[in-house]
């Protein structure tokens, strides 16, 4: 894909009218982070008020929120809060089928942890933060349906009929399945990939038991079965939501109770046993699609405006590295940062945002497919944890010069794209020590049988 990124004709003056589309959780962090900079924008929401009409049935509950998220939050006074209402988990609870449930830390001192937040909570001490910033104006029910990025106007559906408004600058956080996105792509300057998986997803319920946990709450916890596998994260109200992750076929499948019953019973016995409402929660709730999104380029320039995408709009990926949030979080970081460094220039900072990004974007949305295959099939291989202790103890003597792929990506701030070059060059340090001590201990070995009469 060709990298254009050449500022055309757009010049933003002072005061240019900035739109955010989209108050979901980037949306709302960049609109803060920009009111905090005097700049005046709207943020344009298709769904209701959150606080009023109640979160969205069939967005995933809870996330885990780890360090990338919680820089970004720092950043406009959140972190603190959003940590007062989390859950820390220090590692993986992994359930295996017919054995015994065995803990596995996240990192070498088993210290660190990500964190299980709420989503509804979080988008809306966003949302919050937003509508306290001076200049900020929020408005809901308002689905943008398209942009003509020449004569910088926004099309949207307002309550009471069809609505077009003048921006200067539109910042498209409007999720993976991006109106703008779609609008941009409409005429082939932009190409949008994106990749589904077979497997889809549904959320389930573990409710407390006798007013406590039903599990443990210091662990994310994961069913590992081939080409299905559950997790379960916990909330503050001592409940856990499970996500089942199957090929949608398999979903359709079981389609009457007693099936549904049967197959965990058989596949998920532990976890069956906690579930009382499994068979409604399995008939009511829906089914979720897993996507990639690869599309490019991100920013198009028109005479008297400019689009960006962002976050999921951008850049989909599935969830199980739980980087999603974290990574369109650091967008936002990235842009007021850019901001900065260019004085205001919204057309260089906006080019620059997307040089930057993608080729982190591009690394952790391998990274996360990759995770997919290591939750599900791996982790509950002796070989696997037997090479994770081995990972952890070298880190422990390292002094930080050698830290698992996983640490790197959840407790560091490392520009995703480093890691994987990080990751090769330690294996191959670490290749070749071990190389080095075979040689020297065939060497003593034959030095001894020489020595022997
Ligand atoms: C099952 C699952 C589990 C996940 N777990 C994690 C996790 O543990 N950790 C993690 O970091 N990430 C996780 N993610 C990813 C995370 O949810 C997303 O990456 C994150 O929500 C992206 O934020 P966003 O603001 O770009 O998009 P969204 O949060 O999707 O927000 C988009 C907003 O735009 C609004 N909108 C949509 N269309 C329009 C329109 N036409 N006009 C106006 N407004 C519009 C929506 O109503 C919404 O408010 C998970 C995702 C899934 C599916």
């Amino acid at each position: 894909m060709a990298r254009e990124s050449v500022a055309r004709d757009f010049q933003a003056g002072d005061g240019e009218r900035v739109a955010i589309v989209g108050g979901g959780l980037a949306g709302c962090l960049l609109a803060t982070l920009l009111g905090r900079r005097g700049i005046e924008v709207t943020l344009y929401e298709r769904r209701p008020d959150p606080r009023v009409a109640g979160p969205e049935r069939g967005r995933s509950i809870n996330l885990a929120i780890s360090a990338r998220g919680l820089a970004a939050l720092d950043a406009v006074g959140l972190r603190d809060q959003a940590l007062k209402r989390a859950l820390p988990m220090h590692g993986r609870m992994v359930h295996p089928l017919g054995a015994g449930q065995n803990f596995q830390p996240y990192s070498a001192d088993g210290e660190r942890a990500i964190n299980s937040i709420s989503r509804a909570e979080l988008n809306q001490a966003l949302l919050d933060a937003a509508e306290a910033t001076p200049g900020v104006t929020v408005r809901f029910s308002q689905r943008v349906t398209g942009v003509d990025v020449d004569a910088g106007l926004l099309q949207m559906q307002g309550p009471d009929g069809p609505v077009t408004e003048h921006a200067g600058v539109v910042l498209a956080g409007d999720g993976a399945y991006s109106a703008v996105r779609r609008s941009l792509a409409s005429d082939g300057v932009l190409d949008d990939r994106q990749d589904f998986l077979e497997h889809g997803y549904k959320e389930l319920t573990i409710p407390p038991r006798d007013g406590d946990f039903a599990l443990d709450p210091d662990a994310l916890h994961i069913w590992p079965r081939g080409t299905a596998m559950m997790i379960a994260l916990p909330n503050l109200d001592r409940s856990f939501t499970c996500t089942l992750f199957w090929p949608k076929t398999d979903f359709e499948a079981l389609d009457t109770a007693a099936k549904v019953r049967a197959h965990f019973e058989t596949h998920y016995p532990d976890a069956a046993r906690l579930m009382p409402a499994l068979t409604d929660d399995f008939a009511h709730n829906p089914v979720g699609s897993l996507v990639t999104v690869r599309c490019w380029p991100w920013v198009r320039y028109g005479q008297g405006s400019v689009v960006a995408l962002l976050g999921d709009a951008a850049h989909a990926i599935v969830p199980f590295f739980g980087q999603g949030a974290n990574c369109a979080f650091e967008d936002c970081i990235e842009i007021d940062r850019l901001l900065s460094e260019t004085e205001g220039d919204w057309a260089r900072a906006l080019s620059l945002y997307q040089e930057r990004r993608k080729a982190n974007t591009d690394a952790i949305a391998e990274m996360a497919l990759d995770n997919f295959i290591e939750m599900r099939d791996r982790v509950s291989s002796p070989v696997y944890r037997l090479k994770q202790a081995a990972q952890h103890a070298i880190e422990r003597r390292s002094a930080g010069r050698y830290v698992s792929r996983y640490e790197l990506v959840s407790f560091s701030t490392m520009p995703y794209a480093q890691i994987p070059r990080r990751i090769r060059r330690q294996n191959q340090v670490v290749a070749a020590g071990v190389l080095a001590v075979a040689l020297l201990a065939g060497l003593a070995t034959r030095r001894l049988r020489r020595r022997r009469p």
